[in-house]
């Protein structure tokens, strides 16, 4: 975006839409973060990302994930409709491109949750995002979060501890680190917002490039 040449509509510019990418390792508790921060009511659209990976228990179609069968992925991925796609531990999932422009076009923020390679490709695209990395308070902690899991079994569990090892080293082309401590969702959340807040008033505004 240009800055306003002929009066200093600063309001106008504030009134941007943000792009908010909201990554760490798994285990971190993105999914946590991002549910108290639905709660606070924070106006936001959170991204329902696809995916071809089977619905778990507790899991709703259209509100944790849309699930999505091989042919309609493949479908999808032929029109073009992904903002970015990746396999992640031998599943496909993708950031549908029509729901992030729908939100942005209407003034709205949107908030992508994604994994860590995820967000290096996105940045990629649209470096005018807003990259935030959830940290975990410590490595002990993160592994004590991910065997908590009932989802995981052991090998995968190893698996999620080496990838979040790695990923713990591509916080340096993120624009902020919050950590998530233990029982502090709320602060979290709160960080998160004043995050976006501030990022509103940013100047001069980073472009988009979606
Ligand atoms: P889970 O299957 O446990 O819900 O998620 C596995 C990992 O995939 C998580 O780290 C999650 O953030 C990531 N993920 C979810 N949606 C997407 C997406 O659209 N693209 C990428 N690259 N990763 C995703």
């Amino acid at each position: 975006m240009t800055p306003p040449n002929d009066s200093l509509d600063f309001e106008a510019l504030a009134a941007q839409p943000l792009m908010v990418v909201v990554s760490g390792p798994s285990g971190v508790g993105k999914d946590a973060v991002l549910l108290r921060l639905r709660e606070r009511e924070y106006p936001v659209h959170f991204v329902v990302t696809a995916t071809t990976r089977p619905k778990r228990m507790d899991e709703r179609d259209g509100y944790d994930y849309i699930f999505m069968d091989e042919d309609d992925f493949d479908r999808k991925l032929a029109e073009d409709g992904f903002l970015e796609w990746a396999v992640v531990y031998g599943n496909r999932y993708g950031v549908p491109k029509e729901q992030v422009r729908g939100a942005l076009a209407s003034g709205i923020d949107v908030i992508v949750k994604i994994d860590v390679q995820g967000a290096e490709t996105i940045k990629r695209l649209n470096p005018g995002g807003v990259y935030v990395f959830l940290a975990p308070p410590s490595m002990e902690e993160l592994e004590r979060r991910l065997r908590a899991r009932k989802s995981e079994a052991g090998g995968d569990l190893e698996r999620r501890l080496d990838t979040a090892r790695q990923e713990m080293e591509r916080m340096p082309m993120f624009d902020y680190v919050v950590v998530n401590e233990n029982g502090r969702l709320d602060e979290t959340a709160e960080a998160l917002e004043a995050i976006m807040r501030a990022e509103r008033w940013r100047y001069p505004r980073r472009a988009m490039t979606l």
